[in-house]
């Protein structure tokens, strides 16, 4: 792994630490902060249920004063309606009932439930309805357990007619009905419920233990000593607050959140009580999303240094790409200066050789012309001065056309290296031209004492051609197998092959190494050789034949064997027979 990857991940471990550190960090916040807040909302909770039992409690003396109103000028009998339409629409009534000014119960309803004709003086149970009586003034009793196994309290209305004293409306309240009516719909969905208690911590209201109505709870569902006891006194105090207790029977830690009730001339106590483990639900619910929020922050870091350090790579791979491809260029272009530095060298060597070869081409025959001149100079009118003077006069005149050829090769290269090599092209009868040049050879091949064969096979092709300058290639050509050829024979062949006319100029010379085939087409290019060295000449004949025939469009090459001879093999384009 490269050192930028390694420290990438060592970042990327370090962030995920810290992140993590700071999850937990967080983590212990928020527990703290979600029971503050859980408590928080049970408290709230738990003064929502008390202004519900105020206002269900008011509203019911509203409805039984106003009830006394409406009943105020019936007869017994016709308040009956009245009570069952409050007791039905109204609800939350165990009884409603009149006792008149006798303090007889004269009507009520349900019947079976408001003991008619009973006489309150009779049976002592006069003392609520006096104070009304006397005081002109609602009144309301303490809470207190009904035969129906619920807690309810009475309540009672003097009803006036004309200023006159009728008698007393008095309602039953279910306190029990509250928790339909109310503190249902307080609590949210879970095991958690309410509970009402007086002062004496006597329950009024247990929305889970119905049985606990009109009972103390301290001694009878926990211990004196227990923490819920603690809680419970605080309740009695009429305190506001929250705690925390062990409830054996579930088996599990709850927290109760209370405040007082008041109502009337009494002061009571509501709570909630709800089991720990929901504000822990609550927390891991938080916890979750904080894991998941966890999981997803991990994941960005990870995929972030992932793609950082597929980036790295992928640069480091484009640069040791771009490299190796830079490399290999300078590899390649060193190779190549290296060999144009060869060329160069080799060119230059050719060029030194050159300049010397043609100092000397140049010097040897103005050499045998000044002596030949001397000679002529000193020569007197005899008969065989004269045929000496002819002699030296055909010396001179030879090295003249020496020089002049010398210089005629130097120019055409000059022009075939320059593009300026001018061909007047025009039909050329290729047969009529090979028998010239050979013709024209003729004389010094004789000399040599090799004949030249000419093999021209089928109708000769016409071609378009410079008829000066392929004479020029084909004299060349023989001019160097009689060069090189001690004995034998010179062949000219010409033949149709593929379509273009092919011309072999064979020798039976020395031959040409294998490794020179091609490189004897360049200038000044001469094998080296003794018999080259003694025949001289200036290695720019077979370039500029080879200038010609590429001028043409034709290809020219070399075949050999060394000590058999050579064959150049001229291929010139299209062609038709005549
Ligand atoms: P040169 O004036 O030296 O003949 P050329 O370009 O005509 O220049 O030939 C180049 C060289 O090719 C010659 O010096 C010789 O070494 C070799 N060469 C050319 N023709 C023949 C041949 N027919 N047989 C053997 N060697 C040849």
């Amino acid at each position: 792994m490269s050192h930028k990857k390694f420290t990438i991940l060592i970042i990327a471990a370090l962030l995920i630490v810290v992140v993590a550190c700071f999850g937990h960090a967080t983590n212990r916040e928020v527990e703290k902060l979600v029971h503050q807040q859980f408590n928080e909302q049970q408290l709230l909770r738990t003064r929502q249920s008390a202004a519900g039992i105020e206002s269900f409690l008011d509203e019911k003396i509203i409805l039984v004063e106003m009830l006394a109103a409406e009943v105020a000028d019936e007869s017994p009998e016709n308040m009956t309606d009245h009570f069952m339409l409050l007791y039905q629409k109204s609800g939350g009534f165990s009884s409603i009932g009149f006792v008149n000014s006798d303090g007889v119960i004269a009507s009520g309803y349900p019947i079976e439930a408001t003991a008619i004709g009973l006489d309150l003086h009779a049976t002592q149970r006069d003392a609520p309805f006096d104070r009304a009586r006397l005081s002109g003034k609602t009144y309301t009793t303490t809470p207190m357990l009904l035969v129906q196994g619920v807690v309810g309290s009475n309540i009672g209305v003097p009803v006036y007619s004309d200023g006159e004293f009728k008698g007393v409306v008095f309602a039953t309240i279910e306190i029990s009905t509250l928790s339909e009516r109310y503190l249902a719909g307080v609590l949210p969905e879970g095991r958690g419920y309410i509970y009402l208690i007086t002062k004496s911590g006597r329950s009024l209201y247990d929305g889970a233990h119905k049985e606990m109505a009109g009972k103390k709870y301290i001694g009878y569902f926990c211990g004196n000593n227990s923490s819920y006891a603690d809680i419970l006194r605080e309740q009695m105090q009429g305190k506001e607050g929250a705690g925390y207790y062990f409830d054996e029977t579930t088996g599990e830690q709850r927290i109760v959140s209370y405040t007082t009730v008041f109502w009337r001339d009494y002061v009571w106590s509501v709570a909630t009580s709800v089991p720990v483990s929901e504000a822990e639900a609550l927390i891991h619910s938080v916890y979750r999303k904080e894991i998941l929020l966890l999981a997803i922050v991990i994941a960005i870091i990870l995929a972030g240094s992932g793609s950082i350090i597929l980036l790295f790579s992928g640069w480091n791979k484009e640069l040791e790409r771009e490299v190796k491809m830079k490399t290999e260029d300078l590899r390649m272009s060193n190779t190549e200066l290296a060999s144009a530095n060869t060329k160069l060298r080799e060119l230059d060597r050719l060029k030194s050789e050159f300049i010397s070869m043609v100092s000397h081409e140049l010097k040897t025959p103005l050499t045998s012309i000044k002596i030949s001149m001397d000679v002529v100079n000193s020569l007197s009118n005899s008969e065989t001065d004269a045929r000496t003077r002819d002699e030296m006069l055909q010396i001179i005149n030879r090295n003249i056309e020496r020089q002049k050829r010398l210089v005629n090769d130097l120019l055409d290269i000059s022009r075939i290296e320059t593009g300026n090599l001018k061909l007047h092209l025009e039909p050329v009868d290729l047969h009529a031209t090979i028998r010239e040049s050979a013709e024209s050879m003729k004389d010094l091949a004789d000399k040599e004492g090799i004949p030249i064969i000419t093999d021209l096979q089928g109708e000769s092709p016409e071609i378009s051609g410079d008829h000066d300058r392929l004479v020029q290639v084909f004299i060349n050509l023989i001019g160097n197998a009689l060069k090189f050829t001690g004995s034998g024979e010179i062949r000219i062949q010409a033949q149709m092959i593929g379509g273009h006319p092919e011309i072999r100029v064979s020798d039976t010379g020395i031959g040409i190494p294998a490794e020179e085939l091609d490189t004897i087409f360049g200038k000044f290019h001469q094998v080296d050789s003794g018999l080259t060295r003694e025949v001289g000449g200036t290695g720019l004949g077979l370039a500029i034949c080879k200038g010609i025939v590429e001028g043409h469009g034709g290809r020219i090459r070399a075949e050999s064997k060394v000590g058999e001879g050579s064959t150049f093999v001229v291929v010139l384009p299209g062609g038709k027979a005549q």
